[in-house]
């Protein structure tokens, strides 16, 4: 094996999916710890809603400066090295979050024991689904009461149609947690309190039946646990990494972020099971990461609020060969070739310059405004990845410009937002209105201060009664004609100039979509 082929087939690229509160912040602290990427937990701060009320979200974005570099974690584990992406979750929750997912190559999927699967994990799941990335499932706080684990598996194959394979089983939960017993390897690991912020080295038995064990746990609990484990050795045996790698099958463990325990057993199936990089589809052909030659695609843009600090990171994804510093590379959107000195790596905390970085790693380029989301860079060939697309914003306000003359700048200013991903602009067909829409509603905040730093528009925003957008596609022109006419009143053109129905509600879309089964209703727009 060539040293390229080496390098990529140790990447593992993977980001964190789950409902604010579940434990991402502390799962991804602790998996940092494990990587020795930092010493001691409580390093890794949390970005939460009450701690950047939106008023006051200026500090916010300095304090961004941390997140930027936060955005991407590199560490060293088992002979892997694992890129850890950050997908934006409380306040600063939108469409970067979903973008980032076709950034990675698998997902961990980290639920609240005690609330099983969540809102938001749902719609995660639905982006991961896109792509049929590979899900590694983690049940959280087993140091508190959680819901009957085998349940908790039927709430997660029921609602995320994804089939559940546990690799562990867990022995009591809350004040009597024991430990997790291994129903590959025969052994039970024993969870010890007061440890959660330390690497220790982790006491596990042969087998699960043990006096001290039946005592600890009473003979009641012992027997709940072995008649479910049973059951859950029976589910074990339908496991294939195929299935897996497919996105049909789910491992899941159990364990505690907080308590430092299960931490590495994530880190040890994600680099045993979980893909190296493998290929990327563009529209010329699809392109192996073992590929020598260089190429990747942005899919976030990180403005910097600072107005003291205005430079914007792209973020690339390798998708083949490697970088090295100072080399050129083609632009493919504007045909440009541009050297490329300074680009940024994310080894967990600092940002550094970088010397070289290979398929599957992200680097950080600097933007003055000629990268948009979706660009390719390659190191020569003309290649279009796709895959990073639009999706359909859930949330809408209607855009009031404070002074009326400056509706050209505003008009730029959108459009310049847009390509950059901040915010999606529609323009209806009935009148002038301009409608702004986000995944998250921290978007318009952003798209606010913004107009005003940049483009010295002020504006404000108003509610607006639109439940989702569906863009439009219909090779029967005729049936396209008849749609239009009576969807007029619906119908809208996007910042990249296509054809987009703003439906009032869901009752109405799927009534629409039953009614005109010639015109597809995409939920996604490829850039
Ligand atoms: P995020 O919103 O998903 O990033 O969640 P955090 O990691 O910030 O965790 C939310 C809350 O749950 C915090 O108060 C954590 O201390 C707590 N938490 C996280 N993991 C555990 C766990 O394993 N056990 C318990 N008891 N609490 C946890």
């Amino acid at each position: 094996m060539s040293n390229l082929t080496q390098e990529i087939q140790k990447r593992r690229t993977f980001a964190i999916i789950s409902h604010p509160d579940a434990g991402k912040t502390t799962m991804t602290e602790k998996l940092l710890l494990w990587g020795k990427a930092i010493q001691s937990a409580g390093e890794v701060k949390s970005r939460k809603t009450d701690k950047h009320a939106t008023s006051d979200w200026m500090s916010m974005e300095q304090e961004r400066g941390i997140s930027i570099t936060t955005s991407v974690m590199q560490f060293d584990y088992n002979d892997c090295v694992v890129n850890l992406l950050d997908t934006p979750g409380h306040a600063d929750f939108g469409e970067d979050t979903y973008r980032t997912l076709t950034a990675v190559d698998s997902a961990l999927m980290v639920i609240d024991g005690a609330k099983g699967v969540e809102e938001r994990t749902i719609k995660l799941m639905e982006i991961c689904r896109m792509r049929d990335t590979p899900i590694i499932s983690f049940v959280n706080k087993l140091d508190r009461e959680i819901q009957d684990p085998l349940s908790l598996l039927d709430e997660i194959e029921n609602v995320l149609k994804i089939k559940c394979v546990p690799f562990f089983w867990p022995m009591g939960m809350g004040q009597d947690f024991v430990g997790v017993y291994g129903l590959f390897d025969d052994k039970l690991y024993l969870y010890k309190k007061g440890h959660g912020g330390e690497i220790i080295d982790i006491e596990t038995r042969d087998g699960y039946d043990h006096p001290d064990v039946r005592e600890r746990l009473g003979e009641l609990m012992f027997n709940a646990f072995t008649d479910s484990l049973e059951l859950a050795q029976m589910t074990a045996e339908d496991w294939s990494v195929e299935a897996f790698l497919a996105g049909e099958i789910t491992p899941v463990l159990f364990g505690t972020a907080l308590g430092n325990f299960g931490v590495n057993m994530v880190l040890d199936t994600i680099t045993k099971y979980a893909p190296a990089p493998q290929s990327a589809p563009a529209v010329e052909r699809a392109v192996l990461a073992t590929e020598s030659e260089f190429s990747g695609f942005v899919f976030k843009i990180q403005a910097n609020m600072d107005p003291r600090h205005r430079d914007r990171i792209a973020f690339l994804r390798i998708c083949s060969g490697k970088y090295e510093k100072g080399m050129k590379m083609n632009h493919v959107r504007l045909g440009k070739e541009v050297r490329i000195s300074d680009a940024v790596t994310f080894l967990a905390g600092d940002r550094q310059a970088l010397e070289e970085a290979y398929a599957g790693d992200i680097i950080g380029l600097h933007n003055h405004g000629t990268i948009q989301i979706g660009d390719s860079f390659t190191s020569g060939e003309v290649l279009n990845f796709t895959g990073i697309p639009h999706f359909a914003p859930e949330l809408f306000r209607r855009v009031v410009l404070k002074d009326p003359m400056k509706s050209k700048q505003l008009q730029k200013g959108l459009q310049q937002l847009s390509e950059e991903g901040a915010t999606q602009v529609f323009m209806p067909q009935i009148n002038n209105d301009l409608i702004l829409g986000a995944v998250g509603v921290l978007q318009f905040e952003v798209v606010a201060h913004r107009l005003k730093e940049e483009y010295k528009v002020q504006c404000s925003f108003e509610p607006i009664s639109i439940a989702t957008v569906r863009w439009i596609h219909c090779d029967d022109k005729a049936a396209l004609e008849k749609f239009k006419k009576k969807a007029h009143d619906q119908l809208s053109i996007d910042g990249g100039g296509y054809l987009t129905y703003l439906a009032p509600s869901r009752v109405n879309l799927q009534l629409m979509q039953e009614r005109y089964p010639e015109v597809e209703f995409r939920s996604t727009r490829e850039h």
